[in-house]
């Protein structure tokens, strides 16, 4: 059975096992992969992609552990498409390392003289657009926490260009309610999507869905016009609205700042004075033996980027396998609690809070970013000059 329709089966049993969180699941998914398959298929929703997001984003399956794996293994080079989208990941993450926070923001303007709703309409929340491609998008969307590539795109393209919806009311609500929810991959492709981080805005239609999702075809719906007619739409302030059949509302679930199934993880850390490693949500590998490893979740990241309980369920799974406790409040407080701050140890982070509190507290070992290509000096503009960049310096790399 393949992941797509894997992840569409009704039935909770099927969804929760679609992404358990196991170091052995990420392995043997990649191990799996079949290259050649991938570069002909990634583009179809039935395609052979590798559902290995949710593994990457939180360190189950580092990038550059994977990165490695594939080179050494499958003998990939950046030209093959299975490395090159990884490598895009690496590419976003560049980004955010020397942009920090900008990554949040309009990188450079916009398609000029077009207003954006600053919030979303109650109809694409509720995957009632009366567009099949898009509403079955979003109830997958809520349903499994996991969106192929074209589906992610084609709903950024329609909220932003159709539904003239600021791109960042977008991504942070998809980034919400992703299992594989990352701050660079995802705020920078609805940047590339809305024109901000790209030379021009993304658009598709309803012959681009029929191709590669031909279950979800949305002919004779406001996405059924040529590339002309969307690019005008684009351009203009208009909002082509919902169809006039919609299907029921669905709910949208919940958000939570905190695990909601353990609402009174708390931080009273015991101390010691022993080698302890701190485990975030994006070092979940992390499992050496005979250390003492404790969780620790930094209270105002998760107020400003709250997660679906599916999320915290992943994450707080996966960190009681792993470590002895878990606490959850500010982060350079609870590590000053654990132990001295030469004896603590820990995989650095982007993500905004957790990277200064680690920078702050852990004294003993911060090891840098698990990055699958030497991180570059200068800040690059494109992907295609990142490549060539790190392809000068390591031209077995292409
Ligand atoms: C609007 C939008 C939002 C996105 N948000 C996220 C996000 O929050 N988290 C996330 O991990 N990816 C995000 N992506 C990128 C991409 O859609 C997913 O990584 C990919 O679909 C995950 O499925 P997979 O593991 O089967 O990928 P595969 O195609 O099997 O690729 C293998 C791995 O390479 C990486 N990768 C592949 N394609 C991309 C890409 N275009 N950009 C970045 N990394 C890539 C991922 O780590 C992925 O697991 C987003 C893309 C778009 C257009």
């Amino acid at each position: 059975m393949d992941w797509s329709t894997r992840l569409q089966a009704t039935g909770s049993r099927q969804r929760q096992e679609a992404f358990p969180p196991s170091r052995f699941t990420a392995l043997r998914r990649a191990l799996r992969v079949d290259p050649k398959a991938y570069a002909r298929s990634r583009n179809h929703l039935d395609g052979a992609v590798t559902a290995l997001s949710p593994y990457v984003t939180h360190g189950l399956l580092p990038a550059d552990e994977l990165f490695d794996l594939w080179r050494r293994r499958l003998g990939l080079c950046l030209k093959d498409k299975l490395l090159g989208e990884l490598a895009w990941r690496e590419f976003f993450h560049h980004v955010w390392y020397h942009r920090g926070e900008a990554i949040l923001q309009d990188l450079r303007p916009g398609l000029p003289g077009v207003r954006y709703q600053q919030s979303l309409p109650e109809d694409v929340r509720r995957a009632a657009t009366g567009v099949p491609v898009i509403d079955a998008t979003v109830r997958r969307l809520y349903q499994t926490g996991w969106l192929h590539n074209h589906q992610r795109m084609w709903l950024a393209s329609y909220v932003v260009h159709l539904r003239k919806v600021h791109w960042r009311v977008g991504a942070d609500w998809m980034y919400g309610h992703l299992l594989d929810g990352d701050l660079a991959s995802n705020h920078l492709s609805w940047q590339w999507v809305a024109g901000t981080f790209s030379h021009k805005p993304y658009l598709f239609n309803a012959d681009n869905v029929a191709r590669y999702a031909p279950r979800l075809d949305s002919r004779g719906t406001a996405i059924d016009r040529g590339y002309a007619e969307l690019m005008a739409i684009a351009r203009s302030c208009i909002d082509v609205g919902p169809e006039r059949d919609t299907p029921p509302p669905t709910a949208e679930p919940a958000l939570y700042e905190r695990p909601p199934a353990e609402p009174d993880l708390e931080g009273d850390p015991a101390y010691v004075d022993a080698w302890t490693a701190v485990i975030h949500p994006w070092s979940l590998e992390a499992r050496v033996p005979g250390l003492r490893q404790i969780g620790l979740l930094h209270a105002d990241f998760h107020r400003r980027f709250p997660w679906s309980a599916r999320r915290w369920d992943f994450v707080l799974r996966r960190m009681r396998q792993i470590c002895e406790a878990v606490y959850y409040g500010d982060l350079a407080t609870l590590a000053s609690c654990l132990a001295p701050p030469e004896r603590l140890l820990a995989v650095m982070t982007l993500n905004p809070g957790y990277r200064e509190g680690l920078a702050l507290s852990v004294r003993g070992c911060l090891a840098p970013l698990p990055t699958a290509l030497p991180e570059l000096d200068a800040a690059q503009p494109s992907y295609s000059r990142w490549v060539k960049e790190q392809c000068r310096r390591n031209p077995s790399l292409c």
